[in-house]
């Protein structure tokens, strides 16, 4: 091997992985899932949220992108539920206060607090409701729909949320952000209408529990299809924005799809009857009121600024990771880069 070549190949092997748009279900499958949530409610809002269905698209991804800039956002979007031990998903208080009591609030913040927010975020959209306030509904209802689309992910209820622990990682953006946006063209979106939840609160735990029950597939699959395939056909390298980046090739992300057996359509298509179906319900909850109205101009600049402070980078020195949580729960290395930079 001559020098050129090899120091091309180490540059070539330093791009480690993965998701390049994405921290959580990619932006594409997070904007997918609020996008279609829209055309499953009931014919008293649709009008109200399809006249708005771009601001509830390209905001579904404003929860990840203020990770970085707003403190206690980003255990919001997961719960490690695996590290309060065996049968924990069962055994877990279901409502804030007795979690709370049980194992304390700073310990719930550093393990992720996922379900106990969506319920949160429905009673502020409830409230948003009553005071037929058009800001605050767009603004929560696409909230909302992020973190309801997070706890459908089965990597966002472990430890073990990139597959370190397991010699497997960067399989966390692979799951969510590769194959969806390699293979969900052919899903069947068609969720049927949404329906009102008696206890959201409970609701947002079959969510954690049904994703929690397909991880033991997500990592053993990958394990086992690893053994099959060599190196150099399990990735494959792609240019995306002027830079090489080793990606799960074409080969291998279809072989694990299809073992997974239409697990990742299931969980998309349970996220977007879910979304609606919390809208729905802080809607009857709030007395079904009329629905009208523009966004803001106010609201409209204030996106704008948020959009700038974070195109400006001031999350960048934090992508590596949740620097007010010890690095086992940094939940953002898939974007780390090889070359000498730490991981876990
Ligand atoms: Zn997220």
């Amino acid at each position: 091997m001559t020098a050129a070549f090899r120091i091309i190949a180490l540059f070539l092997a330093c791009w480690l992985l993965l998701p390049l748009n994405g921290f959580t279900w990619g932006f594409f499958a997070h904007q997918r899932i609020n996008r279609l949530a829209v055309f499953t409610l009931p014919p008293d809002m649709v009008p109200f949220y399809k006249k708005h269905i771009r601001y509830i698209t390209e905001n579904a991804i404003n929860p990840d992108r203020r990770r970085y800039a707003v403190a206690g956002e980003a255990p919001r979007h997961y719960i490690d539920i695996d590290v309060y031990g065996d049968s924990a998903i069962y055994k877990m208080p279901r409502y804030w206060q007795q979690a709370v009591e049980k194992y304390s609030e700073d310990t719930l913040m550093a393990y992720g607090i996922v379900p106990w927010h969506i319920n949160r975020m429905k009673y502020q959209l409830t409230e948003a409701f009553r005071e037929r306030n058009v800001d605050r509904i767009l603004r929560i209802s696409a909230d909302l729909g992020h973190y309801i689309a997070d706890a459908c992910v089965p990597l966002h209820t472990t430890h073990n949320y990139n597959g370190q622990l397991t010699g497997q990682r960067g399989i966390h953006g692979f799951w969510e952000s590769r194959l969806p946006e390699l293979l969900s063209d052919d899903y069947d979106f068609f969720v049927g209408p949404a329906t009102y939840i008696e206890q959201p609160q409970l609701r947002a735990w079959d969510l954690v529990t049904s994703a929690h029950m397909a991880l033991d597939s997500v990592l053993r699959f990958e394990r086992e299809l690893t053994q099959q395939f060599d190196e150099d056909k399990k990735y494959s390298f792609e240019v995306r924005n002027n830079v090489t980046v080793r990606v799960y090739s074409s080969a291998f992300s279809r072989a694990y799809h299809a073992r997974l057996n239409g697990q990742v359509e299931r969980q998309m298509r349970l996220a977007i009857q879910t979304v609606a179906s919390f809208w729905y319900t802080a809607w009857v909850d709030a007395g079904q009121p009329h629905l009208t109205g523009d966004i803001s101009e106010q609201e409209i600049q204030l996106l704008k600024m948020e959009e700038k402070d974070y195109d400006k980078g001031s999350h960048k020195a934090r992508e590596e990771g949740d620097a007010s949580l010890p690095p086992q729960h940094q939940h953002n290395q898939h974007l780390v880069l090889c070359c000498g930079r730490e991981e876990e």
